[in-house]
């Protein structure tokens, strides 16, 4: 079987140049510009390099970005503060905290106070109530991006067997969800499933968001399904820093339809993602330019 590499960079840099294009479309009918702002706690090596990249992304769709950084050290009222003050400011429609906090801070706390109308993430309980009852909302940036790969993989995904490894809040649960309303009959395994294994070898489309490197061989993967590596590892090998998934991509790309590859997949889809639902907030607030 030839490989079929889906190649994740080019598919988002398509998407966002789609999405620059109505961002200007939007600006000239007299709308404000969409308004991204991104708050980073503390000194996070990896989460430094995710914000500088999502700010990248959204620069070049057009977006007007906001970073606001604080001290590891600061206090959770101080992040509350900064969160409430993004709620109210008009010339921002889409709020994003970086994940994850220091262990100080509540995570959960955050997550409900961003304004469900500004929660680019989707990770609101709003969000993810409206998510499962299949209301149209903001959804979590990962599982979209999956969901906008198979679409143009495959096309209907109805009656097909997806299996989710992993149930994060964050990916398999949402990435679930949004199976489900795709039609798809959906299996979700995770660290206590029993025999795990055999449902994913039964897998049409199998998505992988577990965090464990390379975790996936050919043993677990039908020949001719199409696997999503949502997994994103720093590993060692022969003495350098290297990126590796969750699949073991040599062992299983020669079987499968088609696979994400780790770097270059899942990752950049996210991120266009991100901009795709910050302009959804923007239009669903509707806020026009001020008047001069
Ligand atoms: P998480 O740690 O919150 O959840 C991991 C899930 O995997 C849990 O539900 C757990 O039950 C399950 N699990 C653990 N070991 C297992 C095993 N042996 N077999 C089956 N299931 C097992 O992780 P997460 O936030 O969902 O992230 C998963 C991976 O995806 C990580 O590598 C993360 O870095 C990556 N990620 C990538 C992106 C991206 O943009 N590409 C976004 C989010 C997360």
């Amino acid at each position: 079987m030839s490989v079929n590499v889906i190649d994740g960079r080019q598919l988002a840099e398509h998407l966002v140049e789609e999405m620059a294009e109505e961002v200007k479309a939007r600006t000239a009918q007299g709308y404000q510009t969409p308004g991204l702002a991104v708050v980073l706690v503390g000194e996070n090596p990896a989460s430094a390099i995710y914000v500088r990249n999502k700010i990248r992304t959204a620069e070049k769709a057009g977006l007007h970005c906001v970073v606001i950084k604080l001290d590891a050290s600061c206090s959770q009222q101080a992040l509350d503060e900064v969160v409430i003050e993004l709620n109210e400011r008009d010339d921002i429609d889409g709020i994003l905290v970086q994940l994850p906090l220091p262990a100080h801070l509540s995570e959960e706390r955050i997550i409900n106070l961003i304004s469900p109308e500004k929660d680019v993430d989707g990770f609101h309980p709003m969000n993810v109530g409206r998510l499962s009852t299949g209301q149209a909302t903001l959804v979590p940036c990962t599982p979209l991006g999956c969901l906008e790969i198979l679409k143009r993989e495959i096309g209907d995904l109805s009656g097909m067997h997806a299996v989710v490894i992993g149930r994060s809040n964050i990916v398999g649960k949402p990435m679930a969800s949004l199976l489900l309303q795709a039609n798809c009959t959906v299996s979700v395994v995770h660290s206590k499933s029993v025999d795990a294994a055999s449902l994913c070898r039964q897998a049409d489309i199998l998505v992988v968001a577990v965090g464990v490197p390379e975790l996936v061989d050919r043993h677990l993967v039908k020949p001719g399904a199409v696997v999503l590596d949502v997994g994103i590892n720093a590993i060692e090998q022969d003495g350098k820093r290297k990126l590796v998934g969750d699949v073991n991509f040599a062992d299983v790309a020669d079987i499968c339809q088609a696979i994400t590859p780790v770097p270059g997949g899942i990752g950049p889809m996210t991120i266009a993602c991100l901009i795709k639902n910050t302009l959804a907030a923007a239009k669903q607030r509707g806020v026009k330019q001020p008047v001069v």
